[in-house]
């Protein structure tokens, strides 16, 4: 059994704040990810910091999540929206301000979890000013994403240096896929250590209503055969593949399909743009009557969306690992997903889901149709997928093997007396 450390630990988030809303422009599963294994770790005795950058005036300097755990933000820039690409410039401000509150704070902290490549850069930094485990999740690696896209941003270059340098050189990388693994080893570099531990999700928080009580709680019909997406708006998401899959559905002439495209967006906006075009799309083959777009989801409505879908459509062109699947696998819903990356370690085909080509949308149709046309089948591959996520990923057993993995670390540091974390200069 674990024993409370009490130590403090801090989860590095720069863009990815965990204390925003979820479910709009560039605010997604990094954003859960970093929120929830900080509770949870505070749950298990750690002191736990998380830290962003100020993104708005209004935004709180810190924000109080349990006793342990808070969300620290600090300037780094205009507090406003900076996209991703635009950031790398503000971060030797962060670095400077992550230090000036440790030392305000008094302490330094012994071990560092970085999130995503901008963090990893801040966490290599400090690591040259003061004794520290780095540890890193990449949530994306520009070496899988920039295979996959058009137009390469000018920044590129520059985090591909940076997440190699990471992998190289940090204590220990975090994995959350076999197949995140299998990239960074191929893409990235045979060099560094690296520990295989999943993403999670909120048993608790998912699994609880029943498809005809959560589909009275949202007015749609008991006999709907109903298709669920959430997530952001972007291309990457493919959202587009599910549209034409469903208008090519041997069920769209029945009168109860329902289709349902959930999350935010801003008018004006890459994300608004892009719900445009798919809306645009939904209207040109007819399936306005029976699509909705009810917008994000908040905590309090998601589940109720997954319980009462039929099936949950992931149709990313790539995803690392891809919470919504997990999410609606823990709802007792089947997921058909792209057969790509972390869906491939998540959805068991022909056990909890199916797995479709990306961008294919005559087998996403296929794979849809056999599961809205089967309810038995449907009931099956909900069952199995609920005890997948249970066994497999929960953020309880999240957190216990990312404290197994710190513990073990700071263990190795605490062995050696000179290497005792001090106060920054
Ligand atoms: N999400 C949400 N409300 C929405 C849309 C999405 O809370 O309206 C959440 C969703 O439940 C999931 C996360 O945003 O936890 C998306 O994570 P995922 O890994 O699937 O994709 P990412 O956004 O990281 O690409």
């Amino acid at each position: 059994m674990f024993q409370n450390p009490k130590h403090r630990i801090a989860l590095i988030s720069v863009d990815g704040d965990p204390a925003v809303e979820i479910g709009q422009e560039e605010a997604g599963g990094q954003n859960v990810y970093v929120r929830q294994v900080g509770y949870a770790l505070a749950q298990q005795g750690w002191r736990v910091d998380m830290f962003a950058r100020r993104s708005s005036p209004e935004q709180a300097g810190i924000v109080q999540h349990s006793s342990n755990c808070r969300t620290i933000r600090l300037k780094a820039g205009p507090a406003e929206f900076i996209g991703r690409d635009n950031l790398f410039d503000y971060l030797p401000e962060f670095v400077a301000e992550f230090q000036q509150f440790q030392q305000r704070q008094g302490y330094c902290y012994p071990l560092v979890h970085t999130n995503y490549w901008l963090s990893s850069w801040v966490g290599m930094e400090l690591k040259k000013q003061q004794p520290l485990i780095q540890v890193h999740t990449y949530h994306s690696l520009g070496a899988v994403k920039y295979r996959t896209i058009g137009d390469v941003p000018v920044i590129a270059t520059q985090r591909l240096a940076i997440e190699k340098a990471c992998l190289e050189t940090i204590d220990r990388v975090v994995a959350t896929s076999p197949q995140e693994q299998k990239h960074m080893r191929m893409l990235v570099s045979r060099k560094g250590q690296i520990e295989m531990i999943p993403c999670g999700t909120d048993i608790d928080k998912f699994g609880g209503i029943q498809r005809a009580a959560a589909r009275q709680h949202l007015g749609i019909a008991p006999d709907a055969k109903m298709v669920l997406y959430v997530g952001r708006f972007d291309r990457r998401k493919g959202i587009e593949t599910l549209v034409r899959a469903v208008a090519k559905s041997s069920l769209r002439s029945k009168a109860n399909l329902q289709l349902v495209i959930a999350g935010g967006s801003r008018p004006g906006q890459s994300d608004g743009i892009e719900r445009d075009r798919i809306a645009s799309i939904v209207s040109e083959l007819g399936l306005q009557d029976c699509t909705i777009f009810p917008g994000r989801l908040d905590d309090t409505i998601l589940p109720f969306y997954y319980a009462a879908a039929d099936v949950c459509v992931v149709p990313s062109h790539y995803e690392p690992f891809g919470l919504v699947a997990i999410e609606a696998m823990a709802s007792n819903t089947p997921v058909v997903a792209s057969d790509v990356g972390g869906l491939q370690f998540t959805v068991v085909p022909e056990v909890t889901g199916l797995l479709a080509p990306p961008k294919d949308e005559v087998a996403f149709a296929a794979a849809i149709d056999r599961i809205l046309t089967n309810p038995a089948w449907r009931d099956q591959l909900a069952e199995a997928g609920r005890q997948r996520v249970e066994i497999a990923f929960s953020w309880y057993s999240v957190a216990s093997r990312l404290t197994q993995l710190y513990t073990h670390l700071l263990a190795q540091t605490t062995a050696k007396p000179h290497n005792q974390p001090q106060i920054a200069a």
